[in-house]
């Protein structure tokens, strides 16, 4: 079988040396480079000697090559590393059009002199997106602005990853970067209370302590996160109030004052930051609204007020939804108009109103809507309850009288009283909406004259999720109000995005003038879509143009700006229950899922090196035993001939055992089955000589604990036969 394998003994005595491959540590090695152009199968005979086929009969009848075995390990570990790594951006400088080297490409190491400003001897303001931006997804904000001795950094946020990501529930920014200048930084400011902005908050300030800057609301939804921290740290809160013009100096270098902007929460802001070098404006998440609920207006003329006469020398602006063409053709009182139709058109029904809980001035629509209709309205959902909490307290809405009602109360009312607003907006499995529709929530259950309103639109990714909850709904009979199949049910708009469209954009840039401009808050086409608008509406030069992703550093002084390099950035995955996930875990959960994962048990006489036992077997999400009998007979084979030469009364390294039994078992199991699920040998040794082999059950009672593996270990799993 192995051309190269004609000079060694047949029957020379096992090599104890790992086999190659293996790491040892349970997963092949992921080293593209090294092994490509080898031929695995001459590589294993070179190096190792004598063939294991010729001592084990069952390896012996294998069909495969143990090359190819390795080389499917390799290859599934190398899919399994790049599922993992999606959330990780690690180009050395993008080298699309707006990198402001007139979209030359060049790498940092081979342009070291390119990559000096004229006059670097003058101090220079650096701007570091330490997250946010060409991220896989809009999430994880943060912006660091350093300079001199000083650091400020405005947004703290999260990133929902999604379902290519099992059992991780959100990824927060590295901030090793500011972690090692900790002692820099003089403020954290932010723009708004969307957990994109704040949901790391909890997670991150203890580790980068310094004073907190916000606007009233956003301050109370920070406040109310850290309920949830475990680190002690209790940040210095400071309330800004935009209306004024409130400015704060930061360190000796910062200066910074919000502006108000329109959103889809309260009191979201923008951040105008005067530096040594010029004014910068990070313009958070905005739109432009004609009535806002609570009457406060996009603050354009204060923005245009500075830009006058300060001038800007670097505008930030976020690139969400510059891909969509016009502007919004209709505002939050359409949207209450639409809920006030709903209500008087369906007398006798509930209404039950889905939408994102921080949309607390739609919420406030709602309630006026239903006293006008002489209902009540109950709030379902953790969040729901949690963002009203901090509304009301921070007087953020407006209620009207007795309208509130508990969720337990509301149920008692006749139907044609009762509106419920909750959460599953977007199909989130376990969200109110979701469960009402299968009877498992405690006080609703969906019936066939019930009316239920989408008011929000399926962020993308998650159209799947939402299409389910519709049908689970519908199948109860219930009349379902979608945004955007509102034509079906001749009703007004039901949802409006919170923000800025094409349109919107080259007004405020247009308005602000920026010498330099920075696409933020966007995944990198968005970024692209963002910068080709700024170039070609508003007549920003392309060098002026900076499209960045998450870790590269601009440096500007008074004369110019450029891209110098980069910082180390990445993200940090959270579970459901707030604890960090490491990635390692995450790819064997990755692997698990496709491939499963097989145990085998040994429990070894230590003195006679005899299985005491049959052995173990477990298999999880890789085949079921049962319909397996033949397969699992080639294990147990293989498994007895490999204890009795393996042990056989010598004094043996069990790692290097362990090592041989997890190659062994994956080439039977591949060449059965094309398939690499996991495998895992456990070698219980205990003392005594075991008798005759298997029925010793008072020393099976005292095994010591099976040798920890570095990752990942099952522990309890019964076994499956
Ligand atoms: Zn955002
Ligand atoms: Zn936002």
């Amino acid at each position: 079988m192995n051309p190269n394998n004609n000079n060694q003994q047949p029957t020379r005595p096992r090599s104890p040396k790992p086999q190659n491959g293996g790491n040892g540590n349970g997963r092949p090695q992921g080293n593209r480079g090294q092994n490509n152009n080898q031929r695995p199968q001459n590589k294993q005979g070179g190096q190792n000697g004598g063939k294991p086929q010729n001592q084990n009969t069952v390896l012996a009848r294998t069909q495969t090559r143990r090359g190819e075995v390795f080389a499917a390990a390799r290859r599934k570990s190398d899919t399994v590393n790049t599922m993992a790594s999606q959330h990780i951006i690690n180009v050395p400088v993008n080298k699309s059009l707006y990198n402001g080297y007139h979209g030359m490409q060049y790498t940092l190491n081979g342009n070291r002199k390119a990559n000096r400003l004229p006059l670097a001897d003058e101090p220079t303001l650096k701007v570091i997106p330490i997250g946010g931006l060409g991220e896989m997804g809009i999430g994880k904000n943060m912006m660091a602005l350093e300079y001199g001795d000083d650091i400020i950094v405005i947004d703290m946020g999260l990133l929902f990853p999604g379902d290519g990501y099992p059992g991780i529930n959100y990824i927060v920014p590295d901030i090793t970067y500011l972690q090692e200048r900790k002692h820099k930084i003089r403020g954290h400011v932010f723009t708004h209370a969307h957990l994109d902005h704040i949901g790391a908050f909890r997670h991150l300030v203890h580790k980068i302590p310094a004073p907190i800057y916000a606007s009233h609301f956003t301050v109370g939804m920070l406040q109310k996160t850290m309920d949830e921290a475990t680190s002690g740290y209790t940040p210095q809160y400071n309330t800004l109030n935009p209306d004024i013009h409130e400015r704060v100096q930061l360190g000796e270098h910062f200066s910074i004052e919000l502006v108000r902007v329109n959103h889809s929460i309260p009191d979201a802001t923008a951040v105008v930051i005067r530096t040594p070098v010029g004014v910068l404006i990070d313009t958070g998440d905005w739109r432009f609204e004609e009535q806002p609920v609570d009457g406060k207006k996009f603050d354009l003329e204060r923005l245009e007020q500075i830009a006058r006469e300060e001038g800007i020398l670097m505008l930030m602006n976020e690139s969400t939804n510059c891909e969509f063409e016009g502007t919004h053709m209709h505002g939050e009182f359409d949207i209450a108009q639409s809920f006030d139709d709903i209500m008087k058109e369906n007398q006798a029904s509930r209404i039950i109103i889905s939408t994102f809980s921080s949309q607390i001035h739609r919420i406030q629509m709602i309630l006026e809507k239903a006293a006008a209709n002489n209902r009540k309205v109950a709030f379902a959902g953790y969040s729901m309850i949690q963002n009203m909490e901090v509304a009301l307290r921070s007087n953020s809405i407006k209620v009207p009288k007795d309208v509130i009602v508990r969720m337990d109360d509301i149920v008692k009312l006749p139907d044609h009283k009762v509106t419920i607003v909750c959460t599953g907006s977007q199909g989130e499995l376990t969200a109110v909406l979701n469960r009402m529709a299968t009877g498992a929530h405690k006080h609703i259950k969906v019936k066939s004259s019930d009316i239920i309103v989408f008011s929000s639109n399926p962020i993308p990714g998650n159209e799947v999720n939402v299409v389910h909850t519709v049908d689970g709904l519908m199948r109860e009979g219930a009349e379902v109000l979608q945004n955007r199949t509102k034509h079906l049910h001749d009703c007004g708009p039901l949802h409006m995005s919170g923000h800025a469209y094409y349109d919107d954009h080259v007004k405020l840039i247009s308005a602000l003038k920026p010498k330099y401009y920075m696409p933020i808050h966007g995944e990198f086409h968005m970024l692209i879509h963002n910068a080709r608008l700024a170039e070609q509406e508003c007549q920003i030069p392309k060098d002026n143009i900076f499209v960045c992703d998450s870790g590269d550093v601009v440096e500007l002084n008074s004369h110019s700006a450029m891209k110098t390099g980069r910082v180390p950035v990445g993200g940090v995955m959270y579970d459901n229950a707030g604890e960090e996930v490491s990635e390692v875990v995450l790819k064997d959960r990755l692997h698990i899922a496709s491939e499963g994962m097989f145990i085998v048990v040994l429990t070894v006489s230590r003195k006679t090196g005899r299985l005491l036992t049959s052995p173990d077997i477990i298999s999880r999400g890789f085949i079921y035993l049962r319909d397996s009998e033949e397969l699992m007979n080639t294990i147990r084979a293989y498994l007895k001939q490999k204890v009795a030469r393996s042990f056989g009364g010598r004094r043996v390294e069990l790692d290097d055992i362990k090592r041989e039994l997890k190659d062994d078992i994956s080439h039977i199991l591949y060449d059965q089955t094309r398939r690499t699920p996991i495998v895992i040998p456990v070698i219980n040794e205990i003392s005594g000589d075991g008798g005759q082999g298997g029925n010793n059950q008072a020393q099976r009672q005292k095994q010591r604990p099976a040798p920890q593996q570095p990752q990942s270990q099952p522990s309890q799993l019964p076994n499956q036969y």
